[in-house]
């Protein structure tokens, strides 16, 4: 007897077929509805089935997902070894002042946590309640990008031998940091109660609130002073292997912004009702309270001028970096028109269409290139 003999289960057919069921639909599979179209599909409270990639509807969803693909990378393969010795000297001419030391690590602090935040929030709030299967895609990748994000935390922290209790306990003992997740944390609590599902007004505005909190203000405006923060430094030939992984992490980090927005702003395309004019100067509160937090933050790591850099100039730049999210959720801006005071940081976002980021590898990137079959 071959292999394709073996001998075939019976299945048995329900005598009433299985409904669909709403909202992270469907745990059965519907026998009797015709195929689905691309128009079926929705951002939130879809009754298309969840398991149907194609036919794509939301075609960006699906190019923010390749585009991460085509940026792997780990932060394994960025050498430490210039990092270690400038960090081994003394504090002083030769090495890291103790302003720009004190900088360095609390903003190692900061990220060390946040990317585990923003991962447990796309798993356990957002992926549940996003029932558009392209859109999953993304966050299944996303969530990866946040994995190896936190892999980077611990790879610095162990390559400088850093106190890691010390690291992974700053969002606590540090108050501008706690400040910062334990408002976050607020938006994604009650999205994951198990009991939570979108499909009334105040149900879906209230996950219109935690992508805010997270896509909009902890992505794309806390990230941006420890961005800024690090590249100075990189600017300077200082921490050169750092410098190198925030890049990789601000070209991943500025795709989950754009995915943010996209996804909130089909959302209220598809819900006009859910973007009412008391929602939005809500949502204009939680960008401006976030952007007082983040200049806090800046305070708080830099007490002192280091690397051209000042708390005043940081706080300019959030102002322009909120009125810009404003905008682009389609916001009146919060703070009257700035400039930006670090114009090199969007040359620094540029560098992906210029050069191959990974010319500086030492071995060429092979997927399972670490296994071993001997
Ligand atoms: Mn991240
Ligand atoms: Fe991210």
């Amino acid at each position: 007897m071959t292999t394709f003999d073996l001998p075939t289960a019976t299945i048995p057919t329900p005598a009433v077929p299985a409904p669909v069921s709403i909202g992270n639909g469907p745990d059965t599979i519907d026998r009797v509805s015709g195929r689905i179209a691309a128009s079926d599909k929705a951002m939130i409270n879809a009754r298309a089935d969840v398991n149907q990639l194609l036919p794509l509807k939301y075609h960006w969803a699906w190019e923010k997902y390749l585009a991460g693909c085509n940026n792997h990378w780990m932060p394994t393969e960025v050498s430490m070894q210039a990092d270690i010795s400038l960090w081994q000297q003394p504090p002083g001419p030769a090495g890291l002042t103790e302003a720009e030391r004190t900088m360095l690590l609390r903003n190692l602090g900061f990220f060390a946590t946040a990317e585990s935040l923003v991962a447990n929030n796309i798993v356990l709030a957002v992926y549940r309640q996003l029932t558009n299967p392209e859109c999953r895609q993304f966050l299944l990748r996303q969530a990866f990008e946040e994995a190896v994000h936190t892999h980077t935390f611990q790879y610095i922290c162990t390559s400088l031998g850093l106190d890691e209790g010390e690291l992974f306990n700053m969002y606590r003992e540090i108050p501008s940091i706690t400040e910062k997740d334990a408002w976050a944390l607020q938006y994604t609590q009650h999205l994951e109660d198990p009991g939570f599902r979108t499909g009334t007004p105040e149900t879906d505005q209230a996950f219109l609130r935690d992508l805010i909190a997270f896509y909009v203000i902890f992505e794309g405006m806390w990230f941006y002073t420890g961005f800024a923060q690090i590249l100075s430094l990189g600017r300077r030939n200082k921490m050169v292997g750092i410098a190198e992984q925030y890049q990789y992490i601000l070209r991943d980090e500025s795709i989950h912004l754009n995915f943010g927005i996209d996804v909130i702003n089909s959302i209220k395309q598809e819900n006009p009702h859910l973007w009412t004019a008391e929602f939005q100067a809500e949502v204009r509160d939680m960008l401006t309270t976030a952007c007082k937090l983040e200049i806090a933050y800046g305070r708080e790591t830099m007490a002192t001028q280091m690397l051209g850099l000042n708390a005043a100039q940081c706080e300019q730049y959030m102002h322009f970096i909120t009125n810009r999210r404003c905008a682009q959720i389609g916001l009146a801006p919060v703070h009257p028109a700035t400039d930006n005071p670090f114009p090199w940081m969007s040359e620094m976002m540029d560098l992906k269409k210029e050069k191959n980021f990974f010319e500086t590898r030492v071995t060429e990137y092979q997927t399972g290139g670490g296994l071993s079959w001997d």
